[in-house]
């Protein structure tokens, strides 16, 4: 059984084979990881929408080694203190990357006594891939997290981690009183990085924790410092981080000259629960 409903005209998909398939035999074939791709030709922004395959390897090269693993604990035991208390809890991930944080929270929900349906959802088929690959019990998808393939009020818990915003669209698929976890970065975040190649990097802004249509419940904040000893990691880094998509000549040939790098990472960890009205 899987929740997946057909986005073309929004009835479940049931299995059919290697593939899923609607009562409107609407079909969308899995691939070889089990990841199957839900996202329609016109909600591609770009021939290849999100991440490509260099960048989804770069971070899951980044993230193997453990440099954000205080988050990832962080993330995961916030999840599982917010659920713990519902048996079989539906949880999406939208925005799940390679599935790094998706496989920790469901280690943490496991550990914690319960049995979670996890479902993933990343614009980019690469990364829908690598998830499926790594969290093997997690259903993934290709899709947009603005147009969720899931049914109205189906969800226990939603996480969002350095992706998209669409808070409307995560309420329609939380159940009444459902959580919403946000990871955000935090105000000092990657500081020493960005001291290294720009000439005045600013603070990130931490804005007001509100949310149109959610309750706020809780925020944690996780600081740490890391040491990256070699460019292979730096430049992952970097191509992590949203200045990747606007860094200058100079600002290149400075990220290229350093060799070992010591940074503060900072993530803001906010808690919500979805509001009745
Ligand atoms: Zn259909």
């Amino acid at each position: 059984m899987t929740n997946w409903i057909c986005p073309l005209c929004g009835k479940p998909l049931l299995p059919d084979g290697n593939s899923l398939r609607c009562e409107n035999r609407h079909t969308f074939d899995r691939g070889k990881s089990g990841y199957v791709n839900l996202l329609l030709v016109n909600e591609k922004h770009a021939k290849i929408p999100g991440d490509n395959k260099g960048m989804v390897n770069a971070r899951r090269d980044f993230l193997e080694k453990g440099y954000y693993a205080p988050l990832a604990a962080a993330f995961s035991q916030t999840a599982a203190e917010a659920i713990c208390n519902i048996p079989q809890p539906v949880v999406l991930d939208a925005g799940c990357g390679e599935g790094y944080y998706t496989d920790a929270m469901q280690k943490a929900l496991e550990q914690a006594g319960c049995t979670p349906e996890l479902f993933a959802v990343d614009i980019s088929k690469f990364a829908a891939d690598k998830c499926a690959r790594r969290c093997k019990s997690a259903e993934c998808a290709a899709a947009s997290v603005f147009r969720l393939p899931l049914a109205e009020e189906s969800c226990d818990l939603v996480t969002s981690l350095f992706a998209p915003y669409a808070g409307e669209e995560f309420r329609r698929v939380l159940k009444p009183g459902g959580k919403f976890l946000m990871v955000i970065p935090g105000e000092m975040h990657l500081w020493e990085l960005k001291e290294a190649l720009y000439d005045q990097p600013y603070r990130n802004e931490v804005k007001d924790c509100a949310l149109e249509g959610f309750q706020f419940l809780e925020r944690k904040t996780v600081e740490s410092e890391i040491f990256l000893p070699n460019p292979t990691d730096i430049q992952n880094l970097f191509g992590m981080t949203p200045y990747a998509y606007k860094s200058s000549v100079e600002s290149d040939r400075r990220l290229r000259a350093l060799t070992e790098l010591k940074t503060r990472i900072a993530f803001e960890i906010l808690l919500y629960s979805k509001s009745s009205s």
